[in-house]
């Protein structure tokens, strides 16, 4: 067994291990060391706590983890890209259901958790521990279940929204905290469960109004919200390990959330009180309800455009994940810019379904870093660009964003292609995106829809300039 010290020492080590996991996640060239640091430190906690003298069952310990790590790396394998979001979702739920239980456990049997004074009941600063602790964790594991049914869609995707929606939740919250502060001073049972219980329907309440296109906010909120929870949570255990990854989480998480809220035009304070976009339609599928004309081409004129291009700017989105068009993406690129076209990529901060989607499946396909830039870095360029090639993105190239005020999604910036001289929108039918808007790109004079599969598209783009 290791000594008191010998244990925070190796907590710390874990720690900066975690902060490098971090560091290493923020660029796709050091991603994967960024994960590897990641698991050592988790590894190395892990390993530490086992060997805790308040450790004891191992038996039950070794099942859980045993059981708990099939499910998890067979869901881990099977999951395609597309479902990130709401695998992600689903986790964060898991950790707020985590928290849940273990502060209820602590509350039942403080003794058992060595938060108990003489007389057996809670310590007063542990009440407080379990009072932030419980009902971030319980919000955190409502609010994900409710984002991962939007997301798979067995939830609609629709806003709900009704009239007194805020102040219901004004009154959820105050009776949330009330009942919260007479548990911090009495510890009695009824308060603590009164707390609970309002907190899970406050999760629920707080993510139904939220609409399609906002969703991306959502889940790095909960991200953030589920390292609190834990952080809270190693308070009670008295676990430095857990308090430390669990700030390191819930702070990376807040500030993604608002680097998003950024990108989208957002207000940070919406998101945290539930309720912005209330007024979008539908997520995304269905076609969308217009006979406005458009023109459409063949994969040979893209070609034939193409190859004619001195620029060509790429924007890719979600429909590039379904196609799993990279790879044949890549060899188009290449033909390219043999044949001295100029290519460059185009990223939206929420193309796809989760924040650096896109960059990810570039990645993989070996697309050199330096070709591939972000929004803000390249939209002043598509004035100067003779073709922009949108692939199975809708929603980010919208220009309703910035023109039509009454659109749900108006104040996100947008990847502006319709500034280029000619676009070509390569998708598989009229259907909306994720937000559910009809998107006026595809109406204007300069595009050319090509009906199909991004990746038959590519395909035959690559014939056909061969
Ligand atoms: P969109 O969801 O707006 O549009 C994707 C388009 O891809 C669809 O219109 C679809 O049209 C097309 N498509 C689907 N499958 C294929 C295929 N096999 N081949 C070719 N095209 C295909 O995607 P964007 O990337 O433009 O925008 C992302 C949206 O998702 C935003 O609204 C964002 O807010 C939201 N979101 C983002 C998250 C993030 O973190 N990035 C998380 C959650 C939501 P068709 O069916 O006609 O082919």
């Amino acid at each position: 067994m290791l000594s008191v010290n010998m244990v925070q020492l190796a907590y710390l080590l874990a720690s900066v291990l975690i902060i490098f996991a971090l560091k290493g996640l923020a660029s796709p060239e050091s991603a994967r060391r960024g994960n590897l640091f990641g698991m050592l430190g988790m590894g190395l906690a892990v390993l530490v706590t086992l060997q805790l003298d308040s450790v004891q069952n191992y038996a039950w310990i070794f099942a859980a983890i045993a059981f708990g790590g099939l499910i998890g790396g067979t869901v881990a394998r099977k999951i395609p890209m597309t479902h990130m979001p709401q695998t992600v979702a689903f986790m964060h739920s898991l950790v707020g259901l985590a928290a849940v239980m273990i502060a209820v456990s602590a509350a039942y049997d403080p003794v058992a958790y060595g938060i108990a004074n003489a007389a057996g009941g809670l310590y007063p600063a542990s009440r407080i521990e379990l009072f932030l602790g419980t009902f971030i964790g319980a919000i955190t594991f409502t609010a994900s279940l409710i984002a991962f049914g939007k997301l798979q869609g067995l939830l609609s995707g629709k806003p709900l929204v009704f009239a007194g929606q805020h102040l219901l939740n004004l009154i959820l919250g105050v009776v949330m905290i009330a009942a919260g502060i007479i548990f911090c001073m009495n510890g009695a049972w009824m308060p603590f469960l009164l707390m609970l219980a309002v907190a899970l329907l406050l999760g629920v309440l707080l993510i139904v109004p939220i609409g399609g296109a906002d969703m991306p906010v959502i889940v790095s909120m909960l991200n953030s919200y589920s390292g609190w929870a834990a952080a809270g949570i190693g308070f009670t255990l008295g676990n430095n390990m857990l308090i430390v990854a669990g700030a390191l989480v819930g702070s990376s998480g807040a500030i993604l959330s608002y680097i998003m809220c950024k990108a989208m035009n957002r207000s940070l304070l919406h998101v945290l009180l539930g309720g912005f976009g209330g007024d979008a339609p539908a997520a995304g599928g269905a076609a969308a309800a217009t006979d406005r004309p458009y023109k459409s081409g063949a994969a040979e004129d893209a070609a034939f455009l193409l190859a004619n291009a001195r620029s060509v700017v790429i924007v890719p989105g979600y429909g590039l994940a379904v196609a799993r068009a990279q790879h044949a993406l890549k060899e188009m690129v290449d033909v390219l810019t043999a044949q001295g076209v100029q290519v460059k990529f185009a990223i939206h901060p929420v193309a796809g379904r989760m924040p650096g989607h896109m960059n990810v499946l570039l990645a993989e396909a070996d697309v050199p870093y330096d070709i591939v830039f972000e929004m803000d870095e390249i939209n002043s360029e598509f004035s100067d660009t003779d073709v922009a090639l949108v692939i199975g993105a809708n929603d980010v190239t919208n220009p309703a964003a910035k023109s039509d005020p009454s659109s749900p999604i108006y104040g996100m910036p947008i990847l502006e292609v319709s500034k280029a001289q000619h676009v070509i929108v390569i998708k598989r039918s009229m259907a909306v995106g994720y937000a559910g808007l009809d998107n006026d790109l595809f109406y204007m004079d300069q595009t050319m829809m090509l009906f199909s599969d991004a990746k038959k598209a590519c395909e035959t783009i690559v014939q056909a300039l061969d």
